[in-house]
């Protein structure tokens, strides 16, 4: 069982695609948990502030440190796998950039904590301190972690044993090809007539590969 900590300031943002999808079957099996804990639940002023002014100036406000260190304090108490099963992923626009690898590796962890960023990004002390790494999902840029913290955890999801079924995935490495189903010839209107290419009906299974290897 694998466990998921995201920390948010929208725990909520997590609950539609949650309900409706890989990760969601996932959990009914009993392969992952995932837990969104709200950071405002961990400061410690009447307006439970989760952001403040840049030290320097400029523009936007940063993440505060403290709700982040004590939300991941918390969870590092209440857990019962080992500190070297645990791995902390900050999500951040300087960080290594996602790919099947990082996730696969990533998939031998019992429980990995995803801190979601907002604002102007995050209190530089907690990629210092308190991630074990940064993580980017590409080069854009988003207004929060939460779409991020989604990614990373079904492609990692993909390396669990038992999260695909019979259907284990070979795309993640070797790239993807194109595929065709029923039916042979789609008319979409008079005169137009889509055809899926011949050589996926020669039954030709080396024929084939080589020409998906090809697209
Ligand atoms: N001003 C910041 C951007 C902050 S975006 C900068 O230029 O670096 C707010 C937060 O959203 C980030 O801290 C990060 O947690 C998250 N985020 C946005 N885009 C992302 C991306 N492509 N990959 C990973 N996290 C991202």
């Amino acid at each position: 069982m694998k466990r998921f900590h995201i920390l948010t300031i929208f725990p909520h943002a997590f609950d539609s695609y949650l309900k409706e999808s890989f990760l969601k079957r996932a959990q009914r099996k009993g392969l992952i948990t995932i837990a969104a804990h709200d950071l405002r639940g961990f400061t410690s002023d009447r307006h439970k502030k989760v952001d403040d002014r840049p030290f320097g100036g400029g523009p936007g406000m940063v993440n505060k440190v403290e709700p982040v260190y004590k939300a991941v304090e918390a969870i590092k108490k209440r857990s019962r796998v080992s500190g070297r099963a645990r791995r902390v992923i900050l999500f951040s626009l300087r960080g290594k950039k996602l790919d099947a690898k990082i996730s696969k590796r990533r998939a031998a962890y019992d429980e990995l904590v995803l801190i979601c960023g907002r604002y102007e990004g995050g209190d530089e002390r907690g990629a210092e301190h308190i991630a074990d790494e940064e993580i980017s999902i590409g080069d854009y840029v988003l207004s929060g972690g939460e779409l991020p913290a989604l990614v990373l955890m079904e492609s990692v999801c993909r390396f669990v044993p038992g999260f695909m079924g019979k259907h284990e995935s070979l795309e993640d490495f070797k790239g993807s090809y194109p595929t065709y189903s029923r039916p042979e010839v789609f008319v979409p209107k008079k005169g137009a007539r889509w055809a899926i290419p011949k050589i996926l009906l020669s039954g030709n299974h080396k024929k084939i590969d080589e020409w998906r290897g090809s697209r």
